[in-house]
């Protein structure tokens, strides 16, 4: 299985408009993050998770060959507004898109993206949409697929675990009966937004003791803001701990 992350920025990115911080003015390219988004090929299946507003350059920059099905976390704006890129993939592939989401977020999807659930022939200028309902184990392809309910704030969204790898951007708390879906892992990816608390992301502080405590072999940290310098921050980092950067790709 491969992962490739597309982007591991907060919702502005990183550079964030007309700011002069030491982070956004940094050269550093590790330090230049599009919006959170990854795609997962499990060798027989490929997936994408979320559509971020920089997906078109980020489809350019880190090609995948075909989309199977795309999972969303959530409907935030930083994670859907890159949908009607996924237009290029009905093209190419003759099909209506599978979309898997929890029931809020396909809702607030067809509410914003009406168009782009229509029935009938596929209509080339328009993203095609089939909305899947998920709320336990699902398939794609040979692909199995956990949902782990995490909470952002006061929502309740989707992390996603495929095999011995969880993708759990966007969260500030886990949940009672989340904690057994994350046992085990070779490879756990979680949101690590700033140095200060806020209400809706875990800053790096509870991040790291969140990574402790679900113990994955490698924990990568992801959604992050213009507060976190990748170089100086990651000396603060356990060996087992390492900001993600747009571009990483791991081996599992
Ligand atoms: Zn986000
Ligand atoms: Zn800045
Ligand atoms: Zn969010």
């Amino acid at each position: 299985m491969r992962v490739t992350f597309l982007g591991t920025g907060t919702s502005q990115g990183v550079p964030v408009i007309n700011c002069d911080c030491g982070v956004c003015r940094s050269d550093n390219e590790y330090n230049r993050r599009m919006r959170t988004a990854v795609t997962v090929n499990t060798g027989t299946d490929i997936l994408l998770i979320d559509t971020p507003p920089d997906l078109r350059t980020q489809l350019l920059k880190w090609p995948v060959p075909r989309i199977d099905a795309v999972l969303y976390t959530h409907s935030h704006a930083d994670h859907i507004l890159g949908v009607d890129e996924i237009r290029r993939f009905n093209y190419l592939q003759e099909q209506r898109m599978d979309v898997f989401a929890a029931g809020d977020t396909l809702d607030r999807l067809r509410t914003i993206f009406d168009y782009a659930f229509s029935e009938g022939e596929l209509n080339y200028g328009i993203p095609n949409l089939k909305g899947h309902i998920v709320d336990s184990e699902f398939t794609v392809g040979r692909t199995v697929i956990v949902p782990v309910p995490l909470m952002h704030g006061k929502q309740q969204i989707f992390g996603f675990r495929i095999g011995d790898f969880a993708y759990c951007t966007d969260v500030s708390a886990i949940p009672q009966n989340s904690w057994n879906l994350l046992d085990g892992l070779e490879v756990l990816v979680l949101d690590a937004l700033r140095l200060r608390e806020h209400p809706t992301h875990f800053s790096l502080q509870q991040a790291i003791e969140t990574a402790e405590r679900i113990g994955a072999g490698k924990t990568w940290f992801t959604h992050m803001s213009h507060d976190i310098d990748h170089a100086k921050h990651s000396k603060l980092l356990p060996r087992n701990m390492a900001f993600a950067f747009d571009g990483l790709q791991l081996d599992l």
